[in-house]
Parts: structure tokens; sequence; C-alpha cells
């Protein structure tokens, strides 16, 4: 896909909705190559206030604490940020006015004019993004990671000359604003509920994730989880060629068992050993099969691909280990905020497990984690703004309690579990209720746990 020239933008007015990461990143982008910007979040004093000062003094308009829909009306452009609903009526009457609606990673591929791999999933995304990018490198290729994993996209776009490759993490709402972005590679992990306080139903969601591959064609490919059955109803649409992955013996793609992966593309059949790996859990296998794969099919050697693997160091706050305190080992899954994510952390572990959940609601049922607790989950530690929804769900298949804060959980957990055992935090929820991010919350019960191996 040939990349948009940069003055194109030149003169345009344009306006950037919602002042997260990205819009900010959005809005400098676009103004250092001479458009018009205008920026406009709800909030008066959004996270990013000092930045957009910043911007305001080099000349970008800022509408903060209410949006004004002529100015949505009048704009050439209009980049919102993930977090901003398609739904908004400001956009919906622009819209109608003629004036198109994108995203920052639409914005940003328009000038990327390297090839893109893009992860997406419910589950998994960051993890894998992570590794590919670190199995690309460790394969010799110049490699650029960003997306919803940290670096919004756009700021990769005037710097093509620092990588052959961009590893890009999307998740769905940024699918939602997408026109024309074709990666080479496309991943979809898993599509499990998630965000059903955004769209209006899982279909809705699934649909969205389905995006990632609508403008790829058949010399590109699609690595796909072979046992998901929303992934596979999607497929029946792809154009690129479809790489399924299975865990155990799959028909028509890569599989994997007892941690051989055995692939088989147009151009190769291998094995590669999967137990180099140092992640937890057999999701952890799948995602280094769809990162594996992903890198193969980007041209990668299986020998350094290899080498990679047995190198990468993982994520914070991704079932990460924190601390062995008289024999009872605590583990930070704070990134887990919805069900499918602590049920697969909770199939990781052997042994008894106290699980301390809770957290801001997105709108799913605890209950569907019943079977999971049962028999594993010595007791379960509610928290937060959901705690009495998790205990109204799941206290009739599991000794219980509610506690005001994490430092009550960590302190309850250990005092529960018996050596031998693990303290697990694995939300299900949003952290926002009382931390300002997962990684706040991870981090407070990081210090909660090490405050307790101190005493
Ligand atoms: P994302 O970026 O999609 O949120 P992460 O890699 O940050 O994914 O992991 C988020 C949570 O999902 C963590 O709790 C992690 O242990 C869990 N997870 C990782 N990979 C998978 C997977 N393939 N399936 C289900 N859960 C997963």
């Amino acid at each position: 896909m040939a990349a948009t020239s940069f003055q194109s933008i030149q003169g345009k007015k344009v306006l950037v909705v919602g002042m997260g990461v990205s819009g900010l990143a959005a809005a400098a982008f676009l103004h250092r190559f001479g458009a018009g910007v205008t920026v406009t979040d709800q909030s008066a004093s959004p996270p990013g206030a000092n930045k957009i000062q910043q911007l305001v003094q080099q000349g970008v308009r800022a509408e903060l604490g209410h949006h004004h829909s002529e100015t949505f009306e009048t704009s050439d452009l209009i980049v919102i940020s993930p977090g901003v609903p398609e739904t908004l009526p400001e956009l919906e009457k622009a819209r109608k006015h003629g004036v198109p609606v994108i995203g920052e990673l639409e914005l940003a591929c328009r000038f990327i004019n390297k090839p893109v791999i893009a992860v997406s999933g419910t589950n998994g995304k960051s993890t894998v993004t992570a590794l590919l990018g670190h199995l690309l490198r460790t394969c010799g290729f110049r490699v650029a990671v960003g997306g919803n994993i940290g670096t919004p996209l756009v700021s990769f776009a005037d710097r093509t000359d620092q990588y052959n490759v961009l590893v890009a993490e999307v998740s769905s709402f940024q699918l939602d604003t997408i026109d024309s972005f074709q990666p080479v590679v496309s991943v979809l992990l898993n599509i499990t509920p998630d965000h059903l306080d955004r769209y209006v139903d899982f279909a809705a969601y699934a649909a969205s994730k389905g995006r990632l591959f609508e403008n790829q064609q058949s010399d590109q490919v699609a690595i796909l989880n072979g046992h998901d059955e929303w992934i596979r109803n999607i497929s029946h649409s792809i154009k690129a060629q479809k790489w399924f992955i299975y865990a155990g013996s799959g028909e028509d793609g890569a599989n994997f068992q007892n941690n051989q992966l055995t692939y088989q593309t147009p151009q190769h059949q291998d094995q590669i050993d999967l137990s180099v790996l140092k992640l937890p859990g057999l999701h952890n296998r799948e995602n280094a099969a769809a990162a594996v794969l992903a890198a193969i099919a980007f041209g990668a050697a299986p020998p350094d691909i290899a080498k990679g693997l047995a190198t990468f160091q993982g994520l914070s706050h991704r079932i990460e280990w924190v601390a062995e305190i008289g024999g009872v080992s605590f583990y930070n899954d704070s990134k887990a905020t919805n069900i499918d994510a602590v049920a697969r952390a909770l199939e990781t572990f052997d042994q008894p497990i106290v699980l301390i959940m809770g957290g801001r609601h997105k709108g799913y049922a605890f209950s569907e984690l019943a079977d999971r607790i049962k028999g594993r989950v010595r007791m379960l530690i509610a928290l937060g703004e959901t705690a009495a929804d998790i205990l109204a769900q799941l206290g009739n298949v599991v000794d219980s309690k509610q506690v005001a804060t994490m430092e009550d959980a960590v302190g309850e957990a250990y005092s529960t579990a018996h050596a031998g055992d693990v303290v697990l935090l694995s939300p299900g929820c949003a952290s926002f209720d009382m931390f300002t991010s997962y990684a706040h919350r991870g981090d407070v019960f990081c210090s909660a746990v090490k405050a307790l191996e101190q005493k």
C-alpha cells in the first residue's frame, strides 16, 4: 500500500477527539506536518493537560470540558482516540456532513511505508506483540513495536527509516475506525467476552475484531486460532492465506502437542520446540505458536526464532511471580481484566489457589468461572466496586470474603493460604474504581506482598 504524502495534511482542518496518549500523539504529528489542529476532550482537565498546554503554545486550538458541534461539522478530517465511542452524537452529525472520521491507527498507517504485522485478540495481544518483536529482532530485523502496547503508531509515521518492520498491537476500538489499514501479516488470537459495556452485544465485538482482515489480499497471511468458533466464522470472508493453529492435532494448519509446534506453510514444513519459552501456562504456548508463525510468515529463519523464544522475559502484570513467603507463592496477574484471562490463569497452576478478584465491571457474568473455581480455589477474596456482585455469583461455590483494600486482600490471602499454595491476583475487572491503571493495581499488590515479606 503506497503511503500518503505528508504534504496532504498541510493546511487541512483536523479535529482530534480524546486527549489520551494516542490523541496527543496524533495532534502533535498533525501539527508538525502543517495541519490546522484543534483538540477536544469532554473533560476540562484530561490526564495529559500539560502536554495539551505545550501544543496550545505551539498554535494548536483546544476545546476542553465540552464538544462544539460546529467544530466537528466544519473539519476536513476527524481523528478519534480509542477511548471515544463512535456513537458520540457530534461524530454522527459530522459524518452526516460528509466529514471523514478515522482513528489514530488509520491515520498512522496512511503514512507508514513499511510492512506492518498486526496482533489482535481479546487476550494475549501485548504478550504476542512483545514476543514477536523480540523474535524478529533476534532474527536480525530492525523492528519497531507499538500501538496499544505503548507507543502510539503515529509516533512511528515520520521515522520509517529507523525500522523495516512495525509490529502493532491493535484493539477492537482501533479497528472500529480503520479504512485502509492493511497488515502484511495479521494475528487473531482469540475472541472471548470483553468490552460488553461498549458494544451492543458480543457479535458486534467479534465483528470489530474481524475488521483486522478486511483489506488483506491473497499474498498476505492471517494467523488464526483454529479452536475459536468466532474466529472460524470470521475466517470465511478472509482473502489472505489462512494459517490456523491448533493445540493438539488440527486438519489444516499448524498444531502443537507436547510443546512441539509442527507447521506446514506453502514454503516450509518444520518443527519448533516451544518448551524453551519461560512463560507459564498453556495459553502462553498458544501465544508463542502465534508469534512463531507470524515470524515465519514474515520470512524469519526458524533457528533464530528458537533462540528468541528462549530469551524472552515476558511482561509484568501477566501471571508474574512476585515472591515466595512461608512456602506461599504470590503471582500478579493484574492485567487479567476479563473472565477468560482469569480462567487461563487458574488453569496455569496445579496447586490450590487463593484468588483475589474485583474492580470495575465490564459487563459480563462472573458465574462463568464457577466450574474453574470449584476444587481449585481455596478462598475467593473480592474487593472494589464489583465485590458484592462477584460474591453473589461465586460465593456459593467457594469460601469467600469481601475486603476493602489491596493490603487487606493480601493479608487475608496469606493468612488463609497453606504452604505450597498460590496467591493469585487475577481481578477479572477493570482497575479504575480504585487505581489509575492495571499497572498501578499490580504495583500496589506487589508492594503489599513485599511489605508482608519484610514483617
Ligand atoms: P492483552 O494485551 O490482549 O490484554 P496481555 O498479553 O496483556 O493481553 O495479557 C492480558 C491477560 O490475558 C493476562 O492476564 C494474561 O495472563 C492473559 N492472557 C495472555 N494470553 C492469553 C491467551 N492466549 N488467552 C487467554 N488469556 C491470555
